[in-house]
């Protein structure tokens, strides 16, 4: 007698095992992550801007 595991799935956001097809256990952990992703695209983007403007901060204090 062997009992099957139901297929299950591991929240990407808190790790927990859930029944299901989606990514997340809960449209809690669905909405936070969302945000954290918004979030960590924010922070890229300034880092982005940042790097460009030392560069050309840079070139500038080079060319003159
Ligand atoms: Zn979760």
């Amino acid at each position: 007698m062997t009992e099957k595991i139901p297929q299950h799935r591991h929240c990407s956001k808190c790790g927990k095992a859930f029944l299901g097809e989606e990514r997340f256990c809960s449209e809690e952990c669905k909405v936070s992550n969302s945000e954290l992703l918004k979030k960590r695209k924010r922070q890229l983007l300034i880092l982005y801007g940042m790097t460009v403007v030392v560069l050309i901060a840079a070139l500038l204090f080079v060319g003159v």
